[in-house]
């Protein structure tokens, strides 16, 4: 019998899920949209309805639950104050999951997961000093220094999403003007979009789309197939990213930037010009030396198995 922990990625656009095995293999995985759950309750019932069939039929046993959310505090199991999630204020999450599906549970912060997962399992198996950088709905950003995860004093290391970069710019669910998230994430860049078209005198595919119905996919669709806006985007984009970066680096002196989440499946069109931004805007002695690299679990989210992994290693109710 195969012993599984339940990695789910809580994100502003889907709920990802998945049956990991200690070894890091993904045995099932699906997801639900976020938008459609009013509460944690109604989420950890219908996870429970959609795995039970399949734990039951392929004599799965269900170990654990591990959970990466925006905001998720490790030490107090809540998610607290989540710009982008439907969920406001402090969410209470351990004891419901625990009281529906009978197992221990543990929640971390999304991109913590994340930067777990591919510490465990991914491109930085080999690095000691990293970031992973989630561009999805929002910024998440989790990191390690000298081989450790870190939490910072308060739970809270990594909001790099929420560095101002322009302080009259764009409004933030933080409650705060022109995070970097507003820019530079999956959103951002769709949000930039509506505002360049309207003005774009070329000719591109872009424009067939209704400005409000443009998302960061066609985007990254269109910059794939040469679309001259859709590169122009990437380029804006990155160089606001590649300017924060190189603002992080100068403080942190990282090996490496691993880009996860939806805006990373563009892969070299974002990866390549926020390179060369970031060591435009570095001090000599600080370029050419940092990578930057997409997710060797981009196809399959590496929050989850970070997730997992975490629940894991911690061995947390190990019954
Ligand atoms: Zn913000």
């Amino acid at each position: 019998m195969a012993s599984v922990v339940l990695g789910i990625d809580i994100g502003g656009t889907n709920i990802e899920y998945g049956l990991i095995t200690k070894e890091g293999e993904n045995l099932y995985s699906s997801f639900l949209k976020t938008e459609s759950i009013e509460s944690i309750e109604e989420l950890a019932q219908n996870l429970k309805e959609e795995i039970s069939p399949i734990l039951k039929k392929e004599k799965y046993k269900l170990h654990g639950i591990g959970i990466g959310a925006p905001k998720g505090n490790y030490l107090t199991g809540c998610i607290e104050f989540a710009a982008n999630l439907p969920w406001k204020g402090v969410v209470e999450i351990n004891p419901i999951f625990e009281e529906v599906f009978g197992v221990a549970t543990i929640l971390t912060n999304d991109a913590n997961a994340a930067a777990y997962g591919e510490k465990m399992y991914g491109v930085a198996k080999e690095m000691k000093n990293f970031m992973v950088i989630t561009l999805g709905t929002g910024i998440g950003t989790g990191f390690f220094m000298n081989g450790q995860l870190q939490h910072g004093s308060h739970g809270n290391a990594g909001e790099m999403g929420h560095i101002t970069i322009d302080p009259l710019g764009r409004e933030c669910g933080c409650g705060r003007l022109g995070c970097l998230e507003r820019y530079a994430s999956a959103t951002g860049i769709a949000l930039s979009a509506r505002e360049k078209i309207e003005f774009y005198k070329g000719s591109s595919s872009l424009s067939k789309i209704a400005p409000s119905d443009i998302t960061a996919k066609n985007i990254t669709i269109a910059a794939k197939k040469g679309d001259p806006l859709a590169l122009e985007l990437f380029d804006d984009t990155s160089k606001i990213l590649g300017k924060a970066l190189a603002n992080i680096t100068t403080v942190l002196d990282l090996e490496a930037f691993v880009f996860a989440g939806g805006l990373a499946k563009a892969k070299r069109i974002i990866t390549e010009p926020t390179k060369r931004y970031m060591d435009e805007n570095l001090m000599e002695d600080f370029k050419s030396k940092v990578q930057i690299v997409c997710s060797s679990l981009l196809a399959e989210n590496s929050a989850i198995f970070g997730a997992a992994a975490l629940y894991w290693n911690e061995e947390k109710g190990n019954s």
